[in-house]
């Protein structure tokens, strides 16, 4: 006997680490932009993986990639060759305007492979002295869960408890140049940032912040690493989010939906003077650029050059925002929307963030909160104009109780 969505939610309790809170719904299927739990019951998601579900849910180009792959070779390690790296490199590099690729798997390990390159290229281009390198980062950033990177969060709850912390970072407000300008000095690697706060609540900043990052970083002779790992790879409309202020850094993380929702990916992207600081030995991953994750980040990279999601993205980010605008005073105080992403921040005196996306759950759309009071929409960038619309009406309907 196959078990319940109830009892399947309960067997995990004993025996599941306690390190998430997830909606009450187990899904057991999904194609493109639906999911169906394990009583056959259908959702529209909405939150597409945090964005690692840009093509949706098992997009066919995507498996068509993963099964050729699967059916051939699927782990070299790096000690050898994989006849699929050099294809996926030279192609991503192409998609994203910069020179070399470092592969790797989850996000968070991305963020440390562009903190330890931005420390390398300190020492020996810029000559900043043996281990006094800083990283400039913003506070409420969310760059992932390791160690290093929680030392540099302003999050008390991703902290607190998993202490000492790895020195070298200096924490300012985001959206401030003024702060960064004043953090920034000779000892400075990188600033690295969000060109979107995606867990912090879809937070957009002023236009020019990226581009006066870009003029800050080049004139101070460092680094501007961006985090694109949620906002990159065609959520707002765009390829990367800092094209919005056609802005290129020095290095790109990228990660999420370079896997296709398949596999994880990820990857540093940047100018060879940056990553060509690695030599061999220095860093390294027994699967990062496996030639399964390499056929399949090709194939999510063919899916971005024709434009297509890109377009999406921008043309139904408009009827998500007038959508949204349309809620306000009904249940939602205030909102911020680039491309089809959004973070929602409700009335507390309707119900937390958690409720109103239980009651979401209720009416077959899957969301998340965040920070208390926000609810994050981030569906797939395939979904239809009649679906968001349709999304839009429950979330007036959870709203209105
Ligand atoms: N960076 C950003 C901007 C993210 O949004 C996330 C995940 O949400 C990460 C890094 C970490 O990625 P991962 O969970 O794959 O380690």
């Amino acid at each position: 006997r196959t078990r319940t969505s109830a009892e399947l939610i309960e067997a995990e309790e004993p025996v599941l680490a306690h390190n998430y809170h997830p909606l009450p719904v187990v899904v057991s299927g999904a194609e493109g932009t639906w999911v169906e739990d394990v009583e056959g019951r259908r959702y529209l998601d909405m939150l597409a993986g945090y964005s690692a579900l840009n093509f949706g849910h098992r997009h066919p180009a995507l498996i068509e990639a993963a099964h050729r792959q699967l059916d051939r070779l699927t782990l070299t390690s790096r000690a050898f060759h994989n006849d699929k790296l050099a294809g996926f490199a030279e192609r991503l590099a192409a998609l994203t305007g910069q020179d070399m690729v470092l592969p790797m798997n989850t996000g968070a390990e991305a963020v440390e492979s562009g903190i330890k390159v931005a420390r390398k290229w300190a020492y020996e281009v810029k000559g900043v002295p043996a281990d006094r390198a800083t990283i400039v980062v913003a506070a409420d950033n969310f760059h992932g869960r390791t160690t290093t990177i929680v030392s540099f969060s302003t999050d008390e709850t991703a902290r607190s408890g998993f202490g000492p912390f790895t020195p070298g970072f200096k924490v300012v407000p985001y959206n401030d140049l003024a702060a960064l300008e004043a953090a920034v000095d000779e000892t400075t690697a990188a600033v690295l940032i969000e060109p979107i706060q995606g867990e912090a609540g879809v937070i957009i900043p002023d236009e020019g912040y990226l581009t006066g990052v870009r003029e800050l970083t080049r004139r101070a002779g460092c680094l501007f690493v961006a985090d694109e790992i949620q906002s990159g790879l065609g959520r707002t409309g765009r390829t990367l989010a800092v094209e919005h202020e056609g802005v290129v850094p020095d290095v790109l993380l990228l990660g999420k939906a370079l896997g296709g929702g398949i596999v994880p990916v990820s990857a540093v992207v940047g100018s060879r003077d940056v990553l060509g600081v690695l030599r061999p030995g220095e860093h390294g991953s027994t699967f990062g650029g496996n030639p399964l994750a390499a056929a399949v980040g090709t194939a999510v990279v063919e899916l971005l050059e024709t434009g297509e999601f890109q377009r999406r993205a921008e043309e139904l980010g408009t009827v998500l925002r007038e959508g949204l605008s349309e809620l306000v005073g009904k249940g939602v105080v205030g909102f911020r929307a680039r491309g089809l992403w959004a973070g929602v921040d409700v009335d507390p005196a309707i119900g937390t963030g958690r409720e109103i996306s239980e009651r979401l759950m209720r009416e077959g759309v899957l969301a998340k909160d965040t920070h208390g009071s926000t609810i994050r929409l981030a569906p797939p960038l395939t979904i239809t104009e009649e679906e968001l619309r349709s999304a839009l009406g429950s979330l007036e309907k959870a709203l209105a109780g």
